[in-house]
């Protein structure tokens, strides 16, 4: 198997890629120039983790036409050959997930301790 390289890519872009899904809202578009067609727009999105725009060219029925990203640098390093599995896999390692989830595990038993029954 060909060893994978995970240089470059910030803790944002492992879990964009990991969920393989941005966190898209909505930006102003202060980039792209009106569309000549009449109706026609442009509608901007913004991923709130790893801040790469996507474009939207939509028409005047409000379909999607043409769409445009732009990254950050180093997003595209290669690591559309890395698996989700292998980006989990990264994420954990770097943020020693196992002593997150017994720290978490703990607390919430604390706090199902203190519920009042009813
Ligand atoms: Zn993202």
């Amino acid at each position: 198997m060909e060893e994978v390289s995970f240089e470059g890519l910030t803790d944002e872009f492992v879990l964009c890629r990991m969920y393989r899904s941005h966190a898209w809202f909505e930006v102003p578009n202060d980039t792209k120039e009106k569309p000549e067609l009449p109706g026609w727009y442009w509608m901007v999105q913004q991923c709130a983790r790893c801040t790469t725009l996507r474009y939207d060219l939509c028409d005047s029925n409000h379909d999607v036409q043409h769409r445009d990203y732009d990254y950050v640098d180093g997003y595209q390093v290669d690591s559309g050959r890395i698996s989700t599995r292998e980006m989990r896999q990264e994420w954990a390692e770097r943020h020693r997930v196992e002593e997150v989830i017994d720290t978490q595990r703990t607390k919430r038993k604390k706090k199902n301790g203190k519920k009042p029954r009813r």
